[in-house]
């Protein structure tokens, strides 16, 4: 937030309550230092005072309300004889829970006597096994004057232990704000305009932040919340929302107003098989973006095995049709050739022919696609990083199309983009780790998004087991149930780039151990660092049956289509990812034949873990399970947070706060088409700079 107030900027040593000592304390543990860090630290829950929690659902370390009679006092002595402190207990009629005051209890005396109904306010703690709350917060229930009082929700904020240490406890934190609003009535300049505000029923800052932290009630106080995550997502979504804008208004891409001759020859001679209404419904959308003369930005969202591969073709046969390239990137090299073999296999039958650009390419066939390229003769190019190098140019490149594309850096994109002109080409961005739709747009607010939310008929369900090490006997008799009758294997390895090298001995050992297990079956080996003409063999092997199973680290992730395949094993399957597992489990169920997916755990696996892993066996859809794999990890983890560029959210939740997002978003994108400038809007300028800034956005100007 952007206070322009320079009280705002006060350090908090300033503040009565804070002190020198303390500041140091607030700014190493919680990062605050001003007056403004401290109004934006904002509270994790409230405690409502008529919420009184029973005495034995008290848990250590959770603050709550208990009501109950007090016991006697007993004064015991500290050991040293100087000091000695005061114990009590509460008595809900169910259960007890023990009282200690260390100093300054004359007043608990002389106030309260034993067999008093009182509130008591506190977070429990385990000494010796038993259940007790320091100091608490104690109210007489009969004081009328006082109920008035107890009837205010307060805040919870999230403390460290070295906060509480400093003498600043959850009541005297509280207090602090209290201080804070008498010294600024909360008066700070709203960036949030106030049309928006009013269609939105959004209260004013000022009035938000006395809410929030000073709530008379918990419905004031969720109002206010609501306010602070509109916010969130309102500063998020302006800036995407520029982005987009900017980049529509400032390049300019060839507008194919006609899909072309070759569009019409495919679909009528060549289609391989009738298209899901999911995929007639994305290519209409792509033949809509293409007809522009600004460049597409669209993003295709698909469960493995959706068929994205031949939307893709459609968007290429329409840029090669009005006389453009194409450039297909992916991720791996394994990827690269299997888009390369179906691409061939569709454009042959036009005349077209398909380059193979990867860094394994020999330099003599490299150099012959590098000048055909140049020339415009090669229509359509397919590799790997090797495309955006500078020695790669392009005669008319039209359309990028990027496989997996979240595993490119946004400057790896660019690269690519930039090798086109005078035009920017249009861009085609595939998916196979789809992420909830709300998600899609915040992190991926400036591209359009397309989903095909349907599988081709006739696949068969793949049936998923979770199993710890305990049951191997089992999981090997299944295995080789199936290599008998003539199907083939994966069994996969986790690779974790920290430890790479650990990792792959663990492939290898596991590819020994599956020889020795299997001596009547053959067995390949395929990982990421084997030079790129053994995997292509490996695979090759394994596509045409002469080995039956495969050992391999996630490369075989994104590789292959061998329907033949029905056994999928996944060892260690605690150490990946819930939607990468779900698209480990799509290299199965690819035929006719019925599929098993194995996900094995060792044996000592906390419940939790395994719980994880069974929503794999709940769901088999990569949407809810990317959802449940995103509230597990948090949106950072999740996308990885370097390509995400995503900001950590403090108070909305992607997942919860899906309506106020989408609400947010309307918002930004009425405000930017109204003022893409924001000239009418200086305080919201302002605050996003600062919000930009503070998150390494980029800032879009005019
Ligand atoms: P992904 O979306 O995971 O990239 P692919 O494009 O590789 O999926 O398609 C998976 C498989 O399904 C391929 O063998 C492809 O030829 C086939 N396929 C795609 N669309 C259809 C369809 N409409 N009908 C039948 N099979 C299809
Ligand atoms: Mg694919």
């Amino acid at each position: 937030m952007g206070g322009a107030a320079e009280v705002w900027q006060t350090p908090l040593t300033y503040l009565k309550g804070v002190g020198p000592k303390r500041a140091e304390v607030l700014k190493e543990e919680l990062g605050l230092e001003t007056y403004q860090d401290l109004a934006e630290y904002f509270p994790r829950r409230y405690l409502d005072y008529k919420e009184v929690t029973p005495i034995v659902q008290a848990r250590p370390d959770q603050e709550a309300v208990f009501r109950g009679r007090l016991g006697s006092f007993q004064v015991r002595p500290l050991p040293g004889g100087k000091r000695a402190l005061l114990v009590s207990t509460l008595y809900d009629g169910q259960a007890w829970i023990e009282l200690v005051w260390y100093q300054g209890w004359d007043w608990v005396r002389q106030k309260f006597a034993p067999g008093q109904e009182v509130l008591v306010i506190g977070r429990p703690r385990y000494i010796k096994r038993t259940l007790q709350i320091p100091h608490p917060e104690i109210f007489p229930l009969s004081e009328a004057a006082q109920l008035q009082k107890l009837l205010r929700v307060h805040p919870v904020y999230p403390l460290t232990e070295k906060v509480r240490q400093s003498g600043l406890d959850d009541k005297r934190f509280r207090m602090l704000f209290e201080e804070l609003y008498r010294q600024t009535g909360f008066e700070m300049e709203d960036p949030i305009p106030e049309h928006v505000r009013q269609a939105f029923d959004l209260l004013p800052l000022s009035e938000a932040l006395r809410a929030i932290h000073l709530p008379t009630s918990v419905e004031e106080a969720e109002k206010a919340r609501h306010r602070f995550k509109f916010q969130e997502f309102f500063f998020l979504q302006v800036l995407l929302i520029r982005r987009k804008y900017f980049l529509k208004s400032q390049y300019t891409a060839p507008a194919f107003a006609q899909v072309g001759p070759l569009v019409h020859e495919f679909y009528k001679k060549h289609l391989p098989f009738p298209l899901t209404e999911a995929q007639k419904r994305v290519i209409k959308e792509i033949r809509r973006d293409m007809a522009l003369p600004v460049p597409m930005n669209r993003l295709i969202q698909g469960d493995v095995g959706s068929g994205k591969t031949i939307v893709a073709l459609f968007a290429a046969l329409i840029a090669i049709g009005n006389g453009y390239q194409v450039a297909l990137m992916a991720p791996t090299e394994v990827l690269a050739e299997q888009h390369a073999r179906s691409f061939r296999k569709w454009l042959s039958p036009l005349g077209l022919a398909v380059g193979l650009l990867m860094g394994s390419t020999p330099s003599a066939q490299k150099r012959r696609i590098l000048s055909q390229l140049a020339s415009g003769e090669m229509p359509c190019v397919i590799g790997t990083h090797a495309l955006f190098q500078k020695n790669v140019v392009y005669h008319r490149l039209g359309l990028t199309i990027i496989d997996e594309q979240h595993k490119f850096g946004v400057k790896q994109r660019a690269a690519l983009w930039e090798k086109a002109h005078p035009h920017r080409p249009h861009n085609l961005l595939l998916t196979a780790t789809p992420i909830p739709r709300t998600l899609a747009l915040s992190v991926y607010g400036d591209v359009d998004v397309s989903i095909i939310d349907q599988l081709p008929p006739g696949r068969q369900p793949v049936k998923t087991l979770v199993r710890t090490e305990a049951h191997r006997r089992e999981v090997w008799n299944l295995l080789r149930a199936e290599l008998q009758k003539g199907r083939q294997a994966y069994i996969i390895y986790p690779l974790v780039e920290e430890s790479e090298k650990l990792d792959l001995k663990a492939v290898e050992e596991g590819y020994e151990l599956i020889r020795q297990a299997f001596p009547e079956f053959s067995v390949g080996m395929l990982h990421g660092k084997m030079p790129s003409e053994r995997k292509e063999r490996e695979m090759q092997l394994f596509k045409l049956g002469h080995t039956q199973i495969l050992v391999g680290t996630t490369v075989v992730e994104v590789g292959v289509d061998v329907p033949n395949a029905t056994v999928l094993i996944v060892e260690h399957a605690d150490r990946f990812g819930l939607s990468q597992l779900h698209q480990l489990r799509g290299r199965v169920g690819r035929g006719q034949h019925p599929s098993y997916a194995i996900f094995m755990a060792p044996n000592d696996l906390s419940e939790a873990a395994l719980e994880r892993l069974r929503a794999l066996l709940q769901y088999n859809d990569g949407f809810r399970i990317s959802e449940i794999d995103l509230k597990l990890r948090g949106p950072g983890d999740f996308l990885g947070t370097k390509q995400s560029g995503l900001p950590e959210f403090k108070i909305a939740d992607i997942i919860e706060d899906q309506a106020i997002l989408r609400q947010a978003r309307q918002a930004a994108e009425d405000l930017v088409a109204q003022d893409p400038s924001l000239a009418l809007y200086p305080a919201l300028q302002r605050y996003l700079t600062e919000y930009a800034t503070k998150h390494s956005l980029e800032l879009f100007t005019a």
